[in-house]
């Protein structure tokens, strides 16, 4: 999956700081046995036996988010219509890349004056983005439900639930749904204002049981930001960020509603928010993602356009 010269065989004398890695890491899971392990086996030996099997459980994600699509005129910095060939450039990365599944982090599509039209502009999207892979994952954005119901939105996607999680290889991801109001309603055709997102106390409580039932390396997806408390956060991001560290296993979260791209490290989680498609005219104002997560919890993120590129290690 990664480029041949990061593969870890190709190297036939790791450095140093490698092999205390490798040594800790099987004193870690062997406990006792260190000496003998490494008397035993040479550098290469060691390097390979600890390594290959990580290489082989690495994921990797194609990201994108904040499509707003609509068949209406720009509105101020918004380009509604060209989030059509912005998607199509993706594609074509994503083809090359070869992502293990996609996920949209929200705002998908833009407010119609109407449930058909509105339809309409789904059907359009979603033909598209269904074309770049099989395994795709919908985020629930507040313009998603904006003229649609969540059953409407999920309908038209043919996904069951608005949050859940799944594996893949060895990791844990996490789909978070912070469209519910204050008082506990779900988001739907304008019953909401968009400064008002929080995840519901029924979603926490299955957030927490779902945490404690896992030990792999996790990573988040969400669309309104769960790091910040001003107007783009989570009324309730607090009690959410107090899970997610007390898991001990979230290495991320990945976000998009503030259009921009941000990051912010709390907690030892780094919280990425992600460039919107539908920002600016033109392909110089794109953004999307590759995302590469190792087994031990490394992540790249390989940005393109206006999206940032990150590297974080264990
Ligand atoms: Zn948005």
């Amino acid at each position: 999956m990664n480029s041949v010269s990061n593969h870890p065989t190709t190297t036939s004398q790791p450095n140093n700081d490698l092999m205390q890695k490798l040594v800790g890491r099987r004193a870690l899971l062997r406990n006792g046995t260190l000496v003998l392990a490494g008397a035993a086996l040479t550098k290469h030996q060691l390097f390979s036996d600890e390594t290959a099997s990580e290489h082989a459980k690495s994921v990797r994600v194609g990201l994108i988010t904040d499509l707003h699509y609509a068949d209406k005129s720009p509105a101020g910095s918004r380009h509604y219509r060209e989030t059509l060939d912005k998607l199509q450039a993706a594609s074509q990365q994503f083809a090359a890349d070869r992502p293990d599944f996609v996920v949209e982090l929200g705002d998908l599509i833009d407010a119609a004056d109407s449930v058909d039209v509105e339809q309409g502009y789904l059907k359009t999207i979603n033909k598209q983005f269904s074309a770049i892979c099989d395994d795709r994952h919908y985020v629930l954005g507040n313009h998603c439900v904006d003229t649609l119901t969540k059953e409407e939105f999920l309908g038209g996607v043919g996904q069951e639930r608005s949050y859940y999680s799944f594996d893949r290889e060895g990791i844990h991801f996490i789909v978070l749904d912070s469209c519910f109001r204050s008082d506990g309603e779900p988001y739907q055709r304008r019953n909401f204002q968009w400064t008002d997102p929080n995840v519901s106390a029924e979603e926490m409580e299955w957030l927490r049981g779902d945490l404690k039932s896992n030990s792999k390396p996790t990573v988040v997806f969400a669309h309104q930001r769960l790091d910040v408390s001003n107007h783009h956060g989570v009324k309730n991001c607090v009690d959410v960020r107090k899970a997610l560290e007390e898991s001990g296993n979230v290495k991320a979260v990945f976000q998009g509603h503030s259009h921009q791209n941000d990051l912010n490290e709390i907690g030892g989680i780094h919280y990425c928010t992600m460039a919107a498609m539908v920002e600016g005219s033109g392909p110089e104002s794109n953004g999307y993602s590759v995302m590469d997560i190792q087994a031990d919890g490394t992540i790249e993120i390989k940005g393109f356009v206006r999206q940032a590129s990150y590297h974080w290690g264990v």
